[in-house]
């Protein structure tokens, strides 16, 4: 049924940022070395993602945009009930076809023949022999064309483009053995070179300023730890205005949560002035036991069973790293 499909996607695909969030994880699924992830209009007109990872035949071109799950979705109530628990495992690329105009060009490491498939609108609309090189290119373009509803709700092509750069942003920093690069509009945002090292990551993602004043945060707590913290956390000159450039991984995912933003900015303490807020990538380790990653599917919060212990290991991470700094 048409018109469940399109509200289906709409839950999944909430606006340009998610389709990247998507396309990128599959490239590093796909083991890909670098991962080149073009905007044009904040993502609302198109977005491309290319990688040089495994790559796929003919078949699995055709198998990656089908349905997979046979859907028994009924009404809202039930979408809603999937969302939930399962999530959409299996039907990104399905769903964002369901409400856009879709490529997908790719061949496999070792191949001799590429493929391309379009979809438009949830329709195939062509498969076709493509020469293009190893790897895998998905193209998004007109996103929610077919469904003029969840058009509207799109923001203006600057706070698109904000959330599609935070998202590569944050695979950037948790994959720094992958170079990733942004372009917005044929303008280069950001590349990493995938050296491997934080350190080299955030000089590519936020300048030599930024990186030259990052402080090393490496906690190692005298007792049994609730939370074990490591990155880099910057100097309390160091800040933008407006809003803040904290990313935190909790056992390798990027999350978003109160507590780990509260910690972060209680460990300055009176050091920030007024509205500024420093620069930090912190990587928290838990027992996964003591986590719950499934408050919402799509969003990136996590309650942790222990949060002022969390909160505790993190505030205290930053504040010996600014101390032995002398700050
Ligand atoms: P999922 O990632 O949950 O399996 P998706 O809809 O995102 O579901 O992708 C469907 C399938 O398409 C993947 O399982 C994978 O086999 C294939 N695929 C998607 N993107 C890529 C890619 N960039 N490189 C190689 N294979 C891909
Ligand atoms: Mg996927």
């Amino acid at each position: 049924d048409r018109t469940v499909h399109q509200i289906a996607a709409g839950e999944v695909v909430e606006r340009p940022a998610s389709v990247v969030k998507e396309l990128v994880e599959n490239s590093l699924d796909a083991d890909a070395n670098r991962i080149s992830v073009a905007v044009e209009s904040g993502g609302t007109e198109g977005v491309r993602v290319r990688d040089d990872g495994v790559g796929m035949d003919r078949d699995d071109v055709q198998v990656a945009v089908e349905e997979h799950t046979t859907s028994k979705i009924a009404d809202i109530e039930d979408l809603e009930a999937g969302v939930g628990t399962l999530g959409f495992r299996g039907e990104a690329l399905h769903t964002i076809g369901a409400v856009s105009r879709l490529t997908v060009r790719s061949k496999p490491r070792g191949g001799d023949a590429g493929t391309e498939l379009r979809v438009e609108g949830g329709e195939v609309t062509g498969v076709s022999p493509a020469g293009c090189p190893e790897g895998t290119v998905v193209e998004v373009d007109d996103l929610f064309f077919n469904t003029p509803a969840r058009r509207k709700f799109l923001k203006t092509t600057a706070t698109e483009f904000d959330h599609v750069n935070t998202v590569v942003t944050q695979y950037a920093l948790a994959n720094p053995d992958v170079a990733i690069s942004l372009e917005h509009d044929d303008r280069e945002v950001f590349a990493t070179e995938g050296r491997g090292s934080l350190e080299s990551t955030v000089l590519s993602v936020y300048g030599r300023e930024v990186a030259e004043s990052m402080i090393r945060v490496d906690h190692e707590p005298d007792s049994e730890p609730v939370a074990a913290v490591t990155g880099l956390a910057s100097h309390p000159e160091t800040t933008r205005s407006g809003r803040d450039y904290l990313s935190t991984f909790v056992n390798d995912r990027y999350v978003t949560a109160r507590v780990l933003r509260e910690a972060v900015l209680d460990a300055y303490g009176g050091q920030l002035a007024t509205d500024r807020y420093p620069f930090a990538v912190l990587f928290v380790d838990v027992p996964p036991e003591t986590v719950d990653v499934n408050v919402h599917p799509r969003k990136m919060e996590v309650r942790f069973d222990d949060e002022s212990g969390v909160k505790t290991a993190v505030q205290s991470a930053v504040e010996s790293a600014l101390l032995e700094e002398g700050l």
